[in-house]
């Protein structure tokens, strides 16, 4: 640490080894946790699922972010995952947050975070939040439609507005475009409708669907947004913000941001301040998911087992609902054996069905899976890479727990120092 700067990032050495670390950091919490419960004298809900979350990848992934895309801000999709320690931590580390939401805003400015740091990231706001945010002086806001300007112009004609324009999303996981975003035709009669309203329109926002396919759609938005900035120019509106929303992810990031960066360059001059909506891409992989085995039906017809978790699609795997995901199951124990980060953990020769908790047969976490061991009550699975869109979005249908635990652990000093500071 050089000691007089005030950028955390530059103060703190980020470990090339931290993944590594971080797998020994997550492996000790799941064993010392399944080690300690004891399913014959613990509370009820005691051996509930539970996630161990590494805060140093989220530190990693900002660094990442810093190196790829230096121009543009990220503000954190708080709806992604909430988790207060994730947002204390890109809070500290100087992030924006986008909120969809007056209990988001609420949040994020409940940890001393200016309201100019906060993009309300929805073009369809129910009036009272566009109200909360005009009295928590929270500016930035998207639109996409005319109704949206009158409401504004009603409730906060002061705010700071981003028109959200339409995005080819077809090749993303989850899909926005045929609920948001201004047709390209449209955006003209919009500008000169927030013009009439004396609106202060201050650019153009996009997402090109979450979970994007690579860069293409980024910069196909990219030049879109560009023809706006043009489009506003010729009514005498000076845009100075373009806010490229989500879409980024730990696997597709270095090929996106190799093209979305000098597309950037190449369409707005350095004076236009470019801020984005990374949700998944901080969260995703930092987060472990350990759930129990807490039935096993015999199905000898079949060749199979039957397990039954205590979490499911009504819980953390709404995400296979929501988020279009195939969760892995891997084993992490089977008896006294404790088999994390095992490369033969999630394949093998017994053939598993694994169902979710609640009375619902919509409740099935996969059809079929391969497993080393036919798995008995009271062994423990987990999924990896399942922080994004997951406690989130959690139900408590049945009665069963919504909010488990989080066990957190710290693969970089840098990170942890920060958190401490918070
Ligand atoms: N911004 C908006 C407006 C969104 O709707 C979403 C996701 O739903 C995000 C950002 C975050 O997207 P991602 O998690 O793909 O980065």
């Amino acid at each position: 640490p050089s000691g007089d700067s005030d950028d955390p990032l530059e103060s703190h050495a980020v470990a090339a080894s931290g993944s590594i670390f971080g797998q020994a950091l997550i492996s000790r919490a799941l064993r010392n946790r399944v080690d300690y419960i004891d399913t014959d004298s613990c509370d009820a809900g005691g051996e509930d699922s539970f996630f161990v979350a590494d805060i140093g990848e989220v530190y990693r992934q900002h660094v990442r972010w810093k190196l790829n895309l230096p121009r543009v801000e990220p503000f954190y999709a708080v709806k992604c995952n909430p988790d207060m320690k994730v947002l204390r931590l890109l809070a500290r580390l100087g992030t924006g947050f986008d909120c969809a939401s007056k209990k988001e805003m609420e949040l994020v400015m409940g940890l001393g975070v200016s309201p100019s740091r906060i993009v309300y990231a929805h073009p369809c706001k129910a009036a009272s939040f566009v109200r909360y945010a005009a009295e928590r002086d929270v500016k930035k806001m998207t639109f996409d439609n005319a109704e949206e300007l009158y409401k504004v112009k009603r409730y906060f004609p002061d705010a700071q507005l981003l028109l959200r324009i339409v995005t080819d999303d077809t090749g993303a996981l989850c899909q926005f475009s045929m609920k948001y975003g201004a047709p390209l035709q449209s955006v003209e009669s919009l500008l000169r409708l927030a013009k009439e309203l004396e609106l202060n329109v201050i650019g153009v926002s996009f997402h090109v669907g979450s979970g994007a396919s690579g860069g293409d759609a980024f910069v196909d938005a990219v030049r879109n947004a560009s023809k706006v900035f043009d489009q506003a120019a010729s009514l005498g509106m000076t845009l100075s913000t373009l806010d490229v929303g989500g879409g980024f992810s730990d696997d597709n990031f270095e090929d996106i941001a190799s093209v979305l960066g000098p597309a950037i360059d190449a369409y707005f001059p350095p004076s236009v301040r470019v801020i984005a909506e990374p949700g998944r891409y901080y969260v995703a992989s930092a987060f472990t998911l350990a759930s129990h085995v807490i039935a096993r039906r015999e199905v000898p017809q079949l060749n199979n087992i039957m397990l039954y978790l205590n979490d499911g699609v009504y819980g953390n795997m709404n995400c296979i609902l929501f988020d279009h995901q195939h969760p892995v199951v891997r084993v992490l124990t089977h008896g006294s054996r404790f088999m994390y980060g095992q490369p033969d953990n999630c394949s093998g020769p017994v053939t598993a069905s694994v169902w979710g908790p609640t009375c619902d047969g919509i409740d099935c976490v996969t059809n079929e899976c391969h497993l080393p061991y036919a798995l008995e009550v009271g062994d423990w699975v987990y999924f990896e890479k399942f922080g994004a869109y997951t406690m989130s979005a959690a139900t408590g249908f049945n009665g069963f727990n919504s909010q488990c635990d989080v066990i957190y652990v710290c693969s970089e000093s840098g990170a942890a120092s920060l958190l401490e500071e918070c």
